[in-house]
């Protein structure tokens, strides 16, 4: 127990069969005195937000609100190990991303015909699908684009393993079959179970990830134009989005969705905010390109969690409407520069450089911190944080709707499994290359049909390479199928009979989470 790495044997934190840890880590005195101010700093966020008495109101309307508790817990447990500007780095993001969240609810309850019922709000709003890039809101500075699947959904099983077991029995209650991707049948679960606020003058779903998501979308369509009087437009990213002949479609796919939101809320489109946040999402884009460079060496500082979780956000909920943002992403790039040079280490021991690849378990994110606290295996970069680097254009107003068509065909769990082989396939092997990485932990999603049937084809390669393939099974949103544990010991074995290695923590190697947040 001291500020080094690695000097506390974090599986003896946890309290077998509990809920929350044992108690809070040690890091020396700075790191303790720092990381406890940022606890206090995300308790004030959580205080300001629930002294609002229709907030409250919010706790017991919504079961899925119950999940937000678990809060600094979820911090804690991507924060496990970390020291020094990681730990620093982390809490940038963490801080910023539980504010822009608490917005995000308080500005869904304020609207919410159940609730605040404010007209005014409702009537600004258009409802967001979570699985799609925000592009096109970037040129309606005096709307609200909202998200009801983020805060119900994803960041609920972020904050909670089993925070969506309940939607998904009511789904299959309603008859959908067992074998759907979790994260839509949650979706569409919510809103069976009329758990969703409702207001918005319009909503955009689109066809970003996959048939499941379509379906989900279907049902929660279907509610919303139907009972509550929401028109829905549905934005068509082309499939083959690398091939130059779809390009024309999905740019006039741009401009159809901006009119429909036009003529739905009566506002304009604003040309020079759009390039305004253009101008933002390509600055984000250079920090995220620098933060892989350094990756890409023998001291990486952006990695794991700390870059899948940020990047996610920044990209598809933020879109450069939130300047905060860009000021966090400068932070943590002065943050990661200085560690640079000071040769700042991440976790105690790099046995091996990876690349996390396929799409990751939601009810598992702190299995990126694990695999290097108890492994010492480094989470270089994943599929969903090697997004689109193109540059957006800053002054083109033909060229933007492009480039705002190719950041929503590259949304981030679609930009790699729908295009073809090149992306999912050679791309991989070209990434292991420039990181130089020994070693692959693929995500299987058990419930996922767009990576299913590429088992040989990685293999393969993967074999003809020389470099260490881990399939990881797991069932997205569902831990009653895989639990954590059974997650951990797909690496566990494959660490202990392939490569005969021993843990860095063995006290890691076996939890007892199953019933923890
Ligand atoms: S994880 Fe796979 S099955 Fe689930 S929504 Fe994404 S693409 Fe579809």
């Amino acid at each position: 127990m001291s500020k080094e790495l690695g000097s506390e044997r974090l599986g003896d934190l946890y309290k077998p069969g509990g809920k929350v840890r044992r108690r809070r880590e040690w890091r020396g005195l700075r790191d303790t005195l720092y990381d406890y101010s940022r606890w206090l700093h995300i308790m004030g966020i959580l205080a300001k937000f629930i002294i609002v008495p229709r907030n409250l109101k919010a706790m017991f309307r919504y079961r899925w609100m119950a999940n937000y508790l678990a809060v600094p817990m979820m911090i804690d447990r991507h924060t496990a190990g970390l020291r020094g500007p990681q730990l620093r780095i982390c809490h940038t993001e963490y801080d910023l991303i539980t504010y822009d969240v608490a917005q995000l609810l308080s500005n869904l309850f304020k609207g919410d015909r159940h609730l605040g019922n404010d007209k005014k709000l409702s009537d600004k709003t258009v409802l967001l699908d979570e699985n799609e890039m925000t592009v096109f809101m970037m040129g309606f500075p005096n709307l609200k684009g909202l998200s009801r699947e983020t805060p119900s959904v994803y960041v609920s099983v972020l904050l909670n393993q089993h925070a969506v077991e309940h939607y998904l029995d009511v789904a299959q209650e309603y008859g959908l079959t067992p074998d759907v991707c979790p994260m839509p049948a949650a979706e569409a679960g919510v809103s069976m179970d009329d758990d969703f606020p409702v207001l918005g003058a319009c909503a955009v779903q689109c066809n970003t990830t996959c048939d499941g998501s379509l379906m989900g979308n279907g049902v929660i369509s279907k509610r919303l134009e139907l009972e509550d009087g929401v028109p829905c437009f549905q934005l068509a990213a082309p499939m083959r989005h690398e091939a130059d002949d779809v390009q024309e479609y999905a740019a006039q796919e741009m401009k159809n969705c901006i009119k429909f939101i036009e003529e739905k809320t009566g506002h304009k489109w604003d040309w020079d905010h759009y390039f305004k946040c253009a101008k933002q999402v390509n600055e984000s884009t250079r920090h995220r390109q620098e933060w892989l460079d350094m990756s890409k060496t023998d001291y990486p500082q952006v990695i794991g969690a700390n870059l899948a979780l940020y990047t996610e956000t920044n990209y598809m909920a933020i879109c450069g409407r939130v300047p905060a943002f860009l000021d966090a992403d400068r932070k943590i790039t002065k943050l990661a520069e200085e560690a640079y040079r000071k040769k700042t280490k991440v976790c105690k021991e790099y046995r091996h450089r990876a690349i996390i690849w396929g799409v990751q378990s939601q009810y598992y994110t702190e299995f990126l911190p694990w695999l290097q606290n108890c492994w010492g295996i480094l989470p270089l970069t994943d599929m969903l944080s090697m997004v689109s680097t193109r540059v957006l254009s800053e002054d083109d107003k033909e060229m933007a709707y492009y480039d705002m068509a190719w950041l929503n065909s590259h949304m981030i769990m679609r930009n790699r499994t729908h295009g073809g082989y090149k992306v999912l396939l050679d791309d991989l092997w070209e990434f292991c290359e420039e990181f130089h990485a020994d070693m692959v932990i693929l995500w299987e999603h058990m419930s996922c049909k767009a990576l299913t049937g590429m088992h040989g084809q990685f293999e393969e390669k993967a074999r003809e390479k020389g470099i260490h393939l881990i399939w990881v099974s797991h069932d997205l949103m569902d831990p009653r199928v895989i639990p954590r544990q059974d997650v951990r010991d797909d690496v566990n074995r494959y660490m202990r009979t392939v490569l005969r290695e021993e843990p860095v923590d063995p006290s890691l190697e076996v939890l007892d989470d199953v019933h923890s947040w």
